[in-house]
Parts: structure tokens; C-alpha cells; sequence
């Protein structure tokens, strides 16, 4: 293929257009018209978490931009290879007794959180999940029966969430097989999905994916990821009125990064982007101290100033919670 094919794939098959990702940030910069020294870009930083970029959310990036909010999420930079005190591995403790079977995450009261898979459609730099241990934990389809048991013996559970990595990057076939099967535990009323897929490749959102992820017997809820209003465009307006259509409760969550969206105006864009796109903000989380992201940190002590100011701007309903996640608790906490 011609270095122009490359850059722009033609294919509108998701899975197609997970396989052209972009995978090593010098390629991502040739696109965008930058020099790595513009960006401070670490091969070091991309062997440690490689670089995985979708085409189509790099092309919501501004060319020459070099502090452009989408690209800054998802570059390897050297930034990443200070060692910061407090910053760990598992920073919110899954490896620490919550993982009930394998693949499967019991922390909070009436909520179970499935491990659908590994991967993810878009490596974001700040994730908690860049150290988690995915192959000990992945639910294989064989062993799936066998982890919802946990949920089948246990009736204070009355919703299951599937998440990752991202679950979305599974096949609507495997997810449609799991969702039947979460559908048939009676006491599990809702289904909820975490997902950063609708907005980095919407074109996952297809008739075959609304019908997996929906059930006569299960209200549907997905919690997108989206931590810019740049990543809000018109593909991903289509695909969120498609999955409101199927009746599918959708909501954002975002982290606040610093760079990214640490000001009102950038968090109020966000709001009012996700709510013209029929999605309601739900959180605002205040980065998870990882390893590798303490350059994107944002004090608490700011990040309520910043939620104070949002709040004095917007309606209520366009004002996410501002949450932490600390190990051991029974829910985020609130700030
Ligand atoms: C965040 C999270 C949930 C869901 O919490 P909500 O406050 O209901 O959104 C459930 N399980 C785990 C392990 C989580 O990290
Ligand atoms: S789990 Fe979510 S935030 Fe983390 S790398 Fe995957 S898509 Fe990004």
C-alpha cells in the first residue's frame, strides 16, 4: 500500500479501521505536520505503553497543532518516564482482593464489573489500566459461564458492567452470547457498558452492535469516555442518535487532565457538545495516580475550583460529579 493509502483509510469497517491504527507516534506526527521535538515525543515512553491511535479520531486533531487536546491524550512522551512518589502500578487497587473470579471486579454494592477484553481501540496515556495484567484476567469466551455464576448466586446484584480494556473492540456476536446470558440472571435489571469505542471509532456503532447490547429484559445504559469537546464530531453525533434510538441511556464520563481540559470554558464546551449529541456528563474524574501520567495531574484543590466555576455556568444537569477512586472505598467519592 502507497504511504498515502496509509494515512488515509478508505475502509469504513471498524475492524478494518482498528487494523490501520496509527501504531507509532512518528506516523501520527507525519499526518499532522509535526517534528517530534515539537512534542517532546519518547520512543522509550511508546515500547513501555505502545501508541494506538485510531485515523479517524487522529483526523479530529488540528494539524500542526502541537498541544492539541486529542493528540496530548494519546502521544508517548518523555514526560511519561519520570518517576513521581505516589504514582503506582495499580493505583486503585484491582489487583487487591477485588477481583472476585477471574475477569470479574466485585467492589461496589449491587454492581459487578466484567473484564470483556484485553484490548482497547486507542492506547489514552493517563489510563489506569496502561500496568493492569489483562491476560490473568481476561474473560475468554469458555470461561465466561463460569464467572457468571458469581453473579447467578448472588441476588444483590442488580447490574453488570461490562467493561475492559474496552468491551466494545469485542465482536457483536461475543457480546450479543454475553449479554443473552447476563439477561437470563434474573435479578440483573440493568446492563451498562464503559466504553471509549463509540467515540474514538464510531463506526463500531452499527445495527449489529445496538442489537448485542440490547435486551427485552434489561434496561441499557452506555457511559462513554470523551474528555474534549474536539472528540464530539459529526460521526459520533450519528452514532450516539443510533444507539438513542434503541433506547440506550447514554451518558459521558471524562478525566480531568491537565493540558487537556483543565478550564471552565474547555469542560463547559464538553458538556454542551455531549448534550447536543444526547448525552448526558455523568463524571468527572480526578486522575487515577498511575505510573507514567503524573504530568497530567490536576491538585484537587483546583479541580474543585474548576467544578465550582462550571457549576455557576451551566445548568445542573450539565455538570458532571467531580469523583475520585480510592481503593477500598464503597463507591468513587465525591469531592
Ligand atoms: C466505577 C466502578 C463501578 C461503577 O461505579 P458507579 O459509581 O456506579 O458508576 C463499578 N465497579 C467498579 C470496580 C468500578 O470501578
Ligand atoms: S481502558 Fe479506556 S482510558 Fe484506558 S486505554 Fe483503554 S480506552 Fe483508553
Amino acid at each position: 500500500m502507497s504511504a498515502e493509502g496509509l494515512l488515509t483509510p478508505v475502509s469504513r469497517d471498524w475492524q478494518d479501521q482498528l487494523r490501520e491504527s496509527f501504531s507509532n507516534g512518528q506516523a501520527l506526527l507525519d499526518f499532522l505536520g509535526l517534528a517530534p521535538a515539537d512534542v517532546n515525543m519518547s520512543a522509550a515512553a511508546a515500547r513501555d505503553f505502545a501508541v494506538k491511535v485510531p485515523h479517524s479520531f487522529a483526523r479530529r486533531m488540528l494539524p500542526g497543532d502541537p498541544r492539541d487536546p486529542l493528540l496530548l491524550q494519546v502521544l508517548a512522551r518523555a514526560d511519561e518516564l519520570e518517576v513521581t512518589a505516589g504514582y503506582s502500578a495499580d493505583p486503585v487497587g484491582e489487583r487487591a482482593g477485588a477481583i472476585a473470579r477471574p475477569g470479574l471486579i466485585h467492589k461496589y454494592r449491587g454492581r459487578v464489573l466484567l473484564v470483556v477484553t484485553g484490548g482497547c481501540a486507542v492506547h489514552c496515556r493517563y489510563c489506569f489500566r496502561r500496568h493492569f495484567p489483562y491476560t490473568q484476567n481476561v474473560n475468554g469466551r469458555a470461561r465466561w459461564r463460569d464467572t457468571l455464576d458469581y453473579v447467578r448466586e448472588d441476588d444483590s446484584i442488580d447490574e453488570v458492567i461490562l467493561s475492559g480494556g474496552d468491551p466494545l473492540v469485542a465482536t457483536d456476536a461475543h457480546l450479543a452470547e454475553l449479554v443473552a446470558a447476563i439477561a437470563g440472571i434474573p435479578h440483573v435489571r440493568r446492563l451498562r457498558v464503559h466504553s471509549r469505542v463509540p467515540v474514538v471509532l464510531p463506526d463500531r456503532v452499527t445495527p449489529a452492535l445496538t442489537r448485542a447490547l440490547t435486551h427485552p429484559r434489561l434496561q441499557s445504559i452506555l457511559v462513554i469516555h470523551a474528555n474534549h469537546a474536539n472528540e464530539i464530531d459529526a460521526g459520533v453525533a450519528q452514532a450516539m442518535a443510533a444507539l438513542r434510538a434503541a433506547n440506550i441511556t447514554l451518558l459521558n464520563q471524562s478525566v480531568l487532565l491537565r493540558g487537556v481540559n483543565d478550564n471552565a470554558a474547555a469542560l463547559a464546551d464538553l458538556s454542551e457538545a455531549l448534550f447536543t449529541a444526547g448525552v448526558l456528563p455523568y463524571y468527572l474524574h480526578l486522575l487515577d495516580p498511575v505510573a507514567g501520567a503524573a504530568h497530567f495531574d490536576v491538585p484537587a484543590s483546583r479541580a474543585r475550583a474548576l467544578h465550582r466555576e462550571l457549576a455557576a455556568r451551566l445548568p445542573g444537569y450539565l455538570v458532571p460529579k467531580l469523583v475520585r477512586e480510592e481503593a477500598g472505598a464503597a463507591g468513587k467519592t465525591l469531592l
